[in-house]
């Protein structure tokens, strides 16, 4: 696969578990240019060795929820690089005692942000690429199998990430025309920092490694193969789909 000439903006690093980090990893050794983005000071130093090993061109703050700062990103990378050709999307964040509960005790609030952060940010990011994207391009987010299914203990998140599914298959349809392809993949699950505030995720990871046809656990180079593929040329005519990438484990009843 590969990307060089590409120029790619990733969202979502925290540490090198990250899903982001496996991605941008695969981008950066197929010759991709890379932006890259922290949430905060205090992630900032988990954060910049990993931009530092990835070759990144630039690093920037970005939380989602700061309109100037994804203003400042976008005009940075239209400033520097005058287009982009792909962007990653690898955000989640609900509320604890939202995401702990039940769907039926979900707050208004932890509802609001939990979409605003986890869905309505890809749709922002959507519209900010749209125009750096003339010659075309591709936008990913990650989703889950919770999405579909109901999966214990993810609660509120699998609504949220049902509603990201769709969002991708409206942006599909919206930006097509205009040849920016936009996918998402729905991973298995891994030990992440986001992961690890789900309760009893240990359950999930026990049963996947039993139940998936392929009986392993997928790793974040495993992801970062089917990102690299979904934002090359190669995936030309692949848009509005969900990608699994979780070793066969959504085809089993
Ligand atoms: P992670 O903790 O490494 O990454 C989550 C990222 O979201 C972090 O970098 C965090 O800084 C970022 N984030 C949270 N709020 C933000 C905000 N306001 N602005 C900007 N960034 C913000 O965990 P991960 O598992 O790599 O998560 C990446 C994506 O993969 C998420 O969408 C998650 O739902 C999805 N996913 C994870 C699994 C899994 O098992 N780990 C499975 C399927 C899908």
């Amino acid at each position: 696969m590969n990307l060089q000439g590409k120029k790619g903006l990733v969202v979502g690093i925290a540490n090198e578990h990250s899903i982001a980090t496996g991605c941008a990893q695969a981008f950066a050794n197929a010759g991709a240019e890379l932006v890259v983005t922290y949430l905060n000071d205090k992630s900032k130093s988990y954060v910049e060795p990993v931009a530092t090993v990835l070759g990144a061109a630039m690093l920037l703050p970005l939380d989602v929820q700061d309109d100037q700062q994804l203003d400042a990103v976008f005009e940075r990378i239209a400033s520097q690089w005058g287009g982009l050709d792909f962007l990653l999307h690898a955000v989640a964040y609900c509320p604890k005692d939202d995401l702990h509960g039940r769907v039926t005790d979900c707050s208004r609030a932890g509802f609001a942000e939990a979409m605003d952060i986890s869905c309505h940010s890809f749709i922002r990011m959507a519209r900010k690429a749209e125009p750096l994207m003339k010659n075309g391009g591709s936008l990913l987010t990650l989703s889950y199998y919770g999405a579909e299914k109901v999966v214990n203990h993810y609660n509120i998140m699998g609504p949220v990430k049902a509603a990201l599914e769709s969002s991708v298959r409206y942006l599909a349809a919206d930006l097509g025309p205009s040849g920016i392809r936009v996918n998402g993949i729905s991973p298995g699950p891994l030990q992440t920092r986001a992961a690890s505030g789900i309760a009893h995720f240990d359950e999930l990871i026990n049963q996947a490694r039993q139940r998936a046809p392929k009986r392993h656990l997928v790793s974040i180079e495993d992801v970062g193969n089917m990102a690299t593929f979904l934002v090359s040329d190669a995936a030309t005519s692949v848009t509005g789909d969900i990608s699994f990438v979780d070793a066969g484990y959504h085809v089993m009843a």
